[in-house]
């Protein structure tokens, strides 16, 4: 199995949704390019991440972006990435989309740790592709951060969250994947008291910072929940390939307006009678196997 906060965030949401575009990988080759479609505004987030890791790049190695620079960086990320999208989108919404991207860039460009760099202020620091994997003992685990900065002896690992929930009590467990990762990289220290963690994340209009200190005992606790989690992905997965049908739908009808499978699902024809249908197939699925 494979864990990373985005999966676990969209698995709790809907397992169906999950299983969808991360369980179900025995699916054809045009199958799985539908599956991989993703809503406009996903897409705009998408751009403005590979934007700004192409920015940090190219701070590291001393260019400096004009605004121009950065318009057209936007840009052109996000039309590459409107061809994935699950409906088209014509110009005025694209624009639209190029406004929010740019501003919230614009205000992102100003958090603290990212002016102390344009400042020069830390001599060593790197840019991680997020999308690089550690493997574990169990599972392989997408959880590295975005930026990690040495400051007087100790890493400080950050991950940027181009749009974020509200504030839950896991999220520090799930900061705490990014010393999982660490110390599964090689390079990097084994003892937690070596790192801080922040995560960055748009909320409510702004760029919130929050700051943990990883100890032991918070790491031995994240490893237990990406086993939990793992261990729950791999029945829905096992569940879902024997019967889609019956795999829980989401928690709340406002996950499934931001959907990009709902056109696909019992649930768009309202969630409430989606899972009253649900239901009724799972008494006939029950009843006929008690006869069987
Ligand atoms: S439309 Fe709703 S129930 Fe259906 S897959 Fe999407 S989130 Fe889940």
């Amino acid at each position: 199995m494979n864990w990373s906060r985005t999966r676990r965030d969209l698995f709790f949401k809907c397992p169906r949704a999950w299983f969808l575009r991360y369980g179900n990988t025995t699916e054809s080759k045009s199958q799985n390019e539908f599956l991989n479609k993703r809503r406009p505004w996903d897409l705009m987030l998408r751009a403005m991440k590979e934007t700004l890791v192409e920015r940090l790049e190219d701070l590291r190695h001393a260019k400096q972006w004009s605004p121009l620079l950065l318009q057209h960086q936007l840009k052109y990320a996000l039309e590459r990435h409107l061809q994935n999208s699950t409906k088209s989108v014509n110009k005025r919404s694209t624009e639209a989309l190029l406004r929010y991207a740019n501003h919230r860039f614009t205000l992102l460009w100003r958090c603290h740790i990212i002016q102390q760099l344009v400042q020069r202020k830390h001599p060593c620091w790197y840019v991680l592709d997020r999308t690089e994997s550690v493997t574990t003992e169990k599972f392989e685990i997408y959880a590295s951060p975005d930026l990690a900065v040495l400051i007087q002896n100790k890493w400080h690992l950050f991950r940027i969250d181009m749009q974020s929930v509200s504030k839950k009590s896991i999220d520090e467990l799930e900061a705490n994947a990014m010393i999982i990762w660490a110390q599964h990289q090689g390079g990097f220290s084994q003892l937690e008291s070596s790192y801080r963690l922040h995560t960055i994340g748009w909320r409510r209009g702004f760029w919130h910072t929050e700051s943990f200190q990883p100890t032991r005992k918070s790491v031995e606790q994240s490893h237990q929940l990406v086993d939990l989690d793992c261990e729950a992905m791999r029945q829905t997965r096992t569940y879902g390939r024997s019967n889609l049908a019956l795999l829980p739908l989401a928690r709340s009808k406002k996950i499934c307006d931001s959907c990009s499978y709902q056109l696909y699902c019992p649930a768009s024809e309202g969630l409430q009678r989606a899972r009253q249908e649900q239901k009724l197939l799972e008494l006939a699925h029950f009843s006929n196997r008690s006869k069987a």
